[in-house]
């Protein structure tokens, strides 16, 4: 492993560290996240591994914490080297952080968050974000059972017959706040219960990780020894047998001890096509609920809230507009709203109707990237170059098998959210460099040839078009 740019020479600028972190960065977001989220961080100091750096408003933070934070972690960890760290400090309260003591111990103080470069878990952590709560959960019609179960598990976590719970729905639906609020409530409730959050593509890098330096039994006993196992995006397992069958060991001891298991997933369970039998029968075991598509009332309900969080003074009639024109799901709401927060801030405007409906309008024509999601690509990619989609995610070299593989994956960074790294783990867990090889070998291919730059084309729109 690189030992990073800092220790070749020791006296380096945090501007020019920061611009290295910068284009790695880029390579794994989309631009428009890109510039809405990484342009406007300034780098301010370099001392002891720890890279300070400015943000423009406390919501700015909030939003990159919750979406980018491993994303900047493992980027600080390969410029900066492993003992890498970032402060934050808030432009608008940056005043009062004079005291911020100069030898990169930042306070824990709320403002200035000092966020540590990823370690593998050997202690405990619940890896919850307190942010997700019930009290901030609106209720509505489209996930009223989900929610009453959530809350008598929470009351009674492995005691009722909802083991597991499984939770699942469209994309920002809420199931993530769901089931880390129960998380959070188990953790007041019961302090001396083991709880932990992950998602399936975090316990997959983890599970590979814990084979190459020959620890799975350590992995194994870890999950083993939790009171209230929370897994996110369960689908992910599609396609990862040795995963599959771990969690299947994991899930078993657990069961059989009264443990609490709560899971997630975009499909109910017998949709989990490609996922071990035992697994998805053991899924239904307990209570299967569904999150629907809140409606417009709901929707008018949680912008108030979110509103009201983020200290948004926005009138009435600017909430039902933007309820009335974004009806998808929760996490376009959200993104409205702070992308209008973040318009307003940026630019130092003030809400008006316009700026609202400008981004309202902006929001509308980017959804696509939003609802495409790397499964999905893969799938049209399959069906309509007539190959297996399983053989995708094996080690196959057939020349068509590999064609298709590329293809998909090309097409998955161009067209979702999504980094290098998840999107080699969709493809039997591949590496990041299996992907940026194969998306440079397309990219090639379509400068070359007209007939690949005209598949692509077509298929592209196969999955918008699929998805309008
Ligand atoms: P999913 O996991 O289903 O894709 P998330 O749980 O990430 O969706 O939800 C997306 C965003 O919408 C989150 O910021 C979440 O807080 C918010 N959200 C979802 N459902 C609700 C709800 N019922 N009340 C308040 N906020 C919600
Ligand atoms: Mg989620």
């Amino acid at each position: 492993m690189s030992t990073g740019v800092v220790e070749k020479s020791n006296v380096v600028d945090h501007s020019v560290i920061w611009k290295h972190c910068l284009s790695k960065i880029k390579e794994n977001v989309t631009l428009m996240t890109y510039n809405t989220w990484f342009l406007p961080i300034k780098p301010v100091q370099l001392s002891n591994n720890v890279l300070r750096v400015e943000l423009p408003s406390q919501f700015f933070w909030e939003w990159i914490e919750e979406h980018y934070n491993t994303l900047i972690n493992k980027t600080i960890t390969e410029i900066i080297g492993p003992e890498a760290q970032l402060s934050y400090i808030i432009h608008e309260i940056s005043e009062q952080q004079e005291n911020i003591p100069e030898n990169g111990n930042v306070s824990s103080d709320d403002v200035s968050i000092v966020s540590s470069a990823p370690v593998v878990k050997h202690n405990f952590e619940s890896f919850l974000n307190t942010r997700y709560t019930f009290d901030n959960f609106i209720t509505g019609e489209g996930n009223q059972l989900a929610r009453a179960a959530a809350g008598a598990i929470s009351n009674n976590p492995g005691g009722t017959s909802f083991n597991p719970f499984f939770v699942y729905g469209g994309v920002g639906l809420g199931k993530t706040h769901l089931i880390q609020a129960i998380g959070n409530e188990i953790v007041k409730n019961f302090p001396n219960k083991k709880v932990i959050y992950l998602s399936t593509d975090i316990f997959t890098v983890e599970f590979v990780e814990a084979i190459q330096s020959n620890r799975v039994n350590e992995f194994s006993n870890f999950y083993r020894s939790m009171d209230v196992l929370i897994i996110d995006d369960i689908q992910f397992l599609i396609g990862k047998e040795k995963t599959q069958d771990l969690f299947f060991h994991i899930f078993n001891i657990l069961h059989q001890s009264k443990k609490q298991i709560i899971l997630t997933s975009d499909k109910p369970p017998k949709n989990l096509k490609g996922l071990d039998e035992r697994l998805i029968s053991r899924f239904q075991w307990g209570l299967t609920a569904d999150i629907q598509p809140p409606e417009l009332e709901t929707r008018i309900a949680i912008l108030k809230k979110k509103a009201e969080a983020y200290g948004m003074r926005v009138s009435g009639d600017v909430l039902d507009y933007i309820a009335t024109n974004i009806t998808s799901n929760i996490r376009e709401l959200e993104g409205c709203l702070i992308k209008i927060l973040a318009n307003a801030s940026l630019s130092s405007k003030e809400i008006t109707f316009e700026l609202v409906k400008e981004t309202v309008k902006e929001i509308a024509t980017d959804k696509k990237i939003i609802n495409i999601n790397i499964d999905f690509i893969t799938k049209t990619v399959c069906e309509h170059l007539n190959v297996d989609e399983n053989k995708i995610r094996e080690k196959t070299r057939k020349k068509e098998v590999v064609q298709a593989r590329q293809i998909a994956m090309y097409l998955s960074k161009e067209m979702t959210n999504s980094s290098l790294k998840t999107i080699g783990l969709h493809f039997g867990g591949r590496d990041h460099s299996t992907v940026v090889h194969a998306c440079n070998s397309i990219e090639n291919a379509k400068e070359r040839d007209s007939t690949i730059k005209d598949l692509l084309t077509g298929l592209q729109s196969k999955v918008e078009l699929s998805l309008a």
